[in-house]
């Protein structure tokens, strides 16, 4: 039995000071922190529409937002006309650190130019998370259109009897909640295949 819990790697540039204030001050998902940046100064640090498309999802949190578009990729007519409907400033700039202080707490963003943004958290959104699926291809597991693993709903097991999957893996959700409880229940039926008790679809 092979339970596949590989996950997704997302996509956040080696910014000075970033990796340690991930989670603390820098988020990736509106719907897990949106709330931390509750009126407070944000910076969105991404690229092209992603990025600005992160900046107006903040909204319905904090109205104190600034867009650096660090990759400098195209942000479409659209997005550009929400962005300046809803006064969120764009700087078309790379993010060359990440000011902290003692507790890693973030302070602020310092651009290539030198010019200093004070902010008291960010949110990043760069495309090109990597989906870790790798080793399922490798043992022939079916996978969707996006190239997720695809699982029976109840049990977790793959196309291919004896292979179990979830997390981020299977599905888009990202929440350490949902991994946990795909790793629960398919454990249940793992037990039962074990003791060689008939699956649903067997
Ligand atoms: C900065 C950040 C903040 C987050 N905040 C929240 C939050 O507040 N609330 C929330 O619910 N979720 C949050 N998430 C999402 C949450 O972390 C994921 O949804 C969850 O960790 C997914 O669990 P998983 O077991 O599917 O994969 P992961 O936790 O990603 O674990 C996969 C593991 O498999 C390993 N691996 C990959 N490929 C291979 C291989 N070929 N061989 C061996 N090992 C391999 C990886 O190295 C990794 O250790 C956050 C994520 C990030 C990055």
């Amino acid at each position: 039995m092979i339970f596949l819990g590989t996950g997704i790697t997302d996509n956040i540039p080696p910014i000075k000071n970033i990796y340690s204030t991930l989670g603390t001050s820098t988020y990736i998902c509106p719907d897990c922190d949106g709330y931390e940046i509750t009126d407070k100064q944000t910076v969105v640090l991404g690229g092209g529409n992603a990025g600005a498309g992160m900046a107006l999802t903040l909204l319905y949190w904090s109205k104190d937002i600034i867009y650096v578009n660090h990759l400098k990729s195209k942000i479409d007519d659209e997005y550009r006309e929400k962005l300046k409907a809803n006064h969120i400033p764009v700087i078309e700039e790379e993010v060359c650190e990440v000011h902290v202080d003692a507790q890693q707490q973030l302070t602020g963003i310092q651009l290539g130019s030198g010019k200093i943004i004070k902010a008291e958290k960010a949110f990043t959104a760069f495309k090109g998370n990597k989906l870790n699926n790798d080793l399922a291809l490798q043992l022939g597991v079916q996978v969707n259109e996006n190239n997720h693993v695809v699982i029976h709903p109840r049990t977790k097991e793959t196309n291919i009897k004896g292979v179990w999957a979830g997390g981020d893996l299977v599905a888009h959700s990202e929440q350490v909640t949902i991994s946990m409880g795909d790793g629960t229940q398919a454990a249940i039926w793992i037990h039962k295949r074990l003791l060689g008790q008939p699956l649903p679809y067997d």
